[in-house]
């Protein structure tokens, strides 16, 4: 794709509206949903998203959700019994499992992302879907969209699904292990999720919430603004007369939260990986693994494929995504003109990954539920598994406050 500023096509139906780019900064026409069809940005390509709302399917979608999600928490995931004795592990095990071994900030992030971003964003939306038509609530709902929308990120249920299966893999080894209800209950909940995502499109949301006035003609040079959070093109002004957000034409201090976000990591990342995260002692035979460690045992286990999925998730990922986004800055930094399509691609590519990092921190707090199975057994976790998370939490806060419009400011693309 060509890194020439184009103009954006005049307006594509009656009832299109004006939306900034949130990856290249092109003001544009949002065409009209054609059948559900993919709307892209014509400059870079970023999805402007399907634009309907399944209006019986999502409704329906998130009140199984709800119904699921305290069968996936009260139920056990999985039962382990070694020697006569047995124990069981649920949702929120691994997060009294970590604050009981002084692990209190890793808990407080695991109980947010796999419990508390997932259930909110859920009933927010949930709530937002049946109280859409209703007029007089409208200021109350935009908060709540924009409540659920900043949670969006931050929602790993599906990541914590595929953490139960390592820790199933590598308890086999250990111990009998059987499947519990909620374990059930919890791959129907991601399921479910995914489909609730696929059914709802959030410009679409927005645009019933708070319908925008369609203007058909193009606002003045220097005299728009577009809200980051409701994506509503509008004059300057201090507020979004949609969401009420704080209106800014990039995100604040970009640059500098990035950058400072980004060194944070790269220093986290070396306790992360020489720390050990997890100790097994299993009939006092066992030593302190660290993240490769663990890859390397389930390699000797013939674990290949979850010993890759590991790999990639917890050593890989992190490791690519910190030196791309040092890559991301310093080119913005220098007003690299180049790739700048490929750049902000790479950006999308990051943020897709950024949270399948987590697997590992869920695998260990898992195993660190299972404490003790009396002199049989004990898990006990590294200072290596904080490191990791911290790792984890930085990066992700490094790509949501990267702002990938400014690299095509640097580069004068968006001067016209
Ligand atoms: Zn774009
Ligand atoms: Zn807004």
């Amino acid at each position: 794709m060509s890194d020439e500023p184009v103009l954006a096509p005049a307006a594509q139906g009656p009832d299109g509206h004006w939306i900034e780019c949130p990856d290249c900064g092109l003001l544009q026409i949002l065409p009209v949903p054609i059948g559900g069809h993919r709307r892209h940005c014509c400059r870079c390509n970023a999805s402007f998203g399907h634009g309907v709302i399944r209006t019986a399917a999502a409704p329906a979608l998130a009140a199984t959700a709800l119904v699921l999600f305290p069968l996936a928490t009260l139920f056990p995931l999985m039962a382990i019994s070694l020697g006569g004795e047995s124990q069981s592990v649920r949702l929120g095990s691994g997060v009294i499992g970590l604050a009981d071994h002084d692990l209190l900030p890793l808990a407080l992030f695991v109980l947010a992302i796999s419990i508390l971003a997932p259930l909110g964003r859920i009933a927010a939306l949930g709530y937002v879907l049946l109280g859409r038509h209703r007029n007089e609530h409208r200021p109350r709902l935009a908060a709540i969209l924009r409540l659920a929308e900043r949670m969006r990120p931050w929602v790993m249920i599906d990541v914590f699904l595929v953490g139960t299966l390592i820790a199933l893999t590598k308890l086999h080894d250990l111990a009998s292990v059987d499947l519990g209800i909620g374990f059930w209950a919890l791959g129907l909940l991601v399921i479910c999720l995914a489909g609730f995502d696929a059914s709802i499109d959030r410009h679409a949301l927005w645009d019933v919430v708070s319908p925008p006035l369609h203007a058909t003609a193009p606002p003045a040079p220097g005299s728009w603004i577009g809200c980051r959070e409701c994506g509503l093109v509008q004059s300057i002004s201090a507020r979004c007369g949609r969401c009420n957000a704080r209106l800014h034409r990039r995100k604040r201090d970009s640059l500098h939260r990035a950058a400072a976000l980004v060194m944070t990591g790269i220093i986290l990342y070396l306790p992360a990986n020489l720390y050990p995260v997890l100790t097994v002692i299993s009939f006092g035979r066992g030593a302190p693994a660290t993240i490769l460690g663990g890859v390397v045992e389930l390699m000797n286990g013939s674990d290949w494929p979850l010993a890759l999925i590991v790999f990639a998730a917890s050593v890989a990922v992190p490791l690519l995504k910190l030196i791309g986004l040092a890559g991301l800055l310093i080119s913005t930094r220098f007003g690299a003109t180049r790739r700048l399509a490929d750049r902000t691609r790479l950006y999308r590519l990051i943020d897709l990954v950024s949270r399948w990092s987590s697997v590992d921190i869920f695998v260990a707090a898992l195993l660190t539920a299972l404490v003790t199975l009396g002199n049989l057994a004990t898990i006990e976790p590294g200072l290596g598994v904080l490191a990791f998370g911290a790792v984890v939490c930085v990066t992700m806060l490094a790509t949501e406050n990267f702002d990938p419009r400014l690299m095509w400011d640097a580069a004068g693309a968006n001067d016209a």
